[in-house]
C-alpha cells in the first residue's frame, strides 16, 4: 500500500504499532518491522529514512546528474571577468537565449535541440520538426523598457547619465567641456545636433559594445522604444508637453497617431496648425 501511494509511511507505521501494541509478538514480522520505524515511533522524523534504508539499493537507485555550482568557480569567474563582466554576460545571454526563441516563432517550426544544443525532453521533444501555434509566426516588432533598462540591455555608450545624452545622435546636455551648439535642449531646426543623427549602420560600426539584441531577427536600434509611462505619465513632459510643438513629438519620439493619442490622455489638446494635416486625415483621432 506504501509502494502503491494508498498510505504514507506514518499512518502504516502508525497502524502498525497499534497492531504490535495489542498483539505483542503475535504480531507478523512485515507489522513488527514497519512498528519498528523510526526508533519504534520515539524519532519519527526518521520513518521514512529507515523504509528507504530497507529497500535493496543494487537496481532501485541509478546516479542522477545535478548540476552544482562550485564555490571556487563561481569566485574564479568572478575575479577572471571583471567587475562589470558579470552583469554583460548575463544581459547578452538574455539577449541570446530570447533571440534564439524568437528566430524560431518566425520560422514557426519546433527545434530539433536546445539553446546550447542539449537533448529536448518532454513537450520540448514531441514538438520537434512540428508546425508550432497552428500555423502562426510571430516577429520581433521591439524593445520597451525605462531609460536605465535601455541602457543596460543594449550597452549604450551615450544615455541620459551621460553629458552625450542620445544613442540616436550626439547631441548635449549643457556641461563644461560641451559644444553650447549641440545642446539637447535647443529644439529648432537649426540646432547642430539634429547633423548627426545615426542610422542603424552607422550605430553598430561606431559602437563599441554594440547592442547583444542585434542577434534578434529584424532587430533595428531605434526599436528599443522609450516608454511614454515614464516620460507621460509618472515624468515631467506631461507638464511640459503643451509648450512643446507637436510636429517635434511626431517626428522625434512617436507617431503624430501616437502623440496625438498621448495627448488626448494627458488631458492636453494638440492645435490644428501644430500637426501635419495630411498625416492627421488618416487618423481616427480628433485633432481640437
Ligand atoms: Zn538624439
Amino acid at each position: 500500500m506504501i509502494g502503491s501511494g494508498r498510505i504514507s509511511v506514518a499512518t502504516a507505521a502508525d497502524i502498525s504499532r497499534a497492531n504490535t501494541a495489542d498483539t505483542g509478538d503475535a504480531a507478523p514480522a512485515a507489522i513488527q518491522a514497519l512498528a519498528s520505524l523510526g526508533a519504534g515511533g520515539t524519532q519519527l522524523q526518521n520513518q521514512e529514512r529507515d523504509l528507504h534504508r530497507w529497500v535493496p539499493n543494487e537496481e532501485a537507485t541509478s546516479e542522477q546528474m545535478i548540476p552544482v555550482l562550485l564555490p571556487h568557480e563561481i569566485f574564479h569567474a568572478i575575479a577572471m571577468a571583471g567587475s562589470r563582466q558579470v552583469k554583460t554576460a548575463t544581459h547578452k545571454l538574455v539577449a541570446e537565449v530570447i533571440s534564439w526563441s524568437m528566430k524560431i516563432a518566425l520560422e514557426g517550426i519546433g527545434p530539433a535541440v536546445g539553446f546550447r544544443g542539449e537533448k529536448l525532453v518532454g513537450n520540448r521533444c514531441s514538438w520537434a520538426g512540428k508546425r508550432l501555434a497552428d500555423g502562426w509566426h510571430f516577429a520581433y516588432f521591439g524593445f520597451k523598457a525605462d531609460a536605465k533598462a535601455r541602457k543596460e540591455c543594449h550597452f549604450f555608450e551615450r544615455s541620459y547619465q551621460c553629458n552625450k545624452i542620445c544613442e540616436e545622435c550626439l547631441a548635449e546636455r549643457s556641461n563644461k567641456h560641451g559644444d553650447p551648439l549641440m545642446l539637447f535642449k535647443n529644439f529648432f531646426d537649426g540646432a547642430a545636433y539634429w547633423m548627426t543623427l545615426l542610422s542603424h549602420s552607422d550605430y553598430v560600426r561606431s559602437s563599441t559594445t554594440p547592442s547583444p539584441w542585434l542577434a534578434m531577427p529584424g532587430f533595428h536600434f531605434k526599436t528599443a522604444f522609450r516608454d511614454p509611462m515614464h516620460t507621460i505619465y509618472l515624468g515631467t513632459a506631461k507638464e511640459m508637453l503643451e509648450d512643446i510643438n507637436l510636429r517635434l513629438i511626431a517626428m522625434s519620439l512617436w507617431s503624430l497617431q501616437e502623440a496625438l493619442h498621448i495627448l488626448d490622455h494627458s488631458g492636453l489638446i494638440a492645435l490644428k496648425e501644430d500637426a501635419e494635416v495630411g498625416v492627421c486625415e488618416n487618423t481616427q483621432f480628433t485633432v481640437r
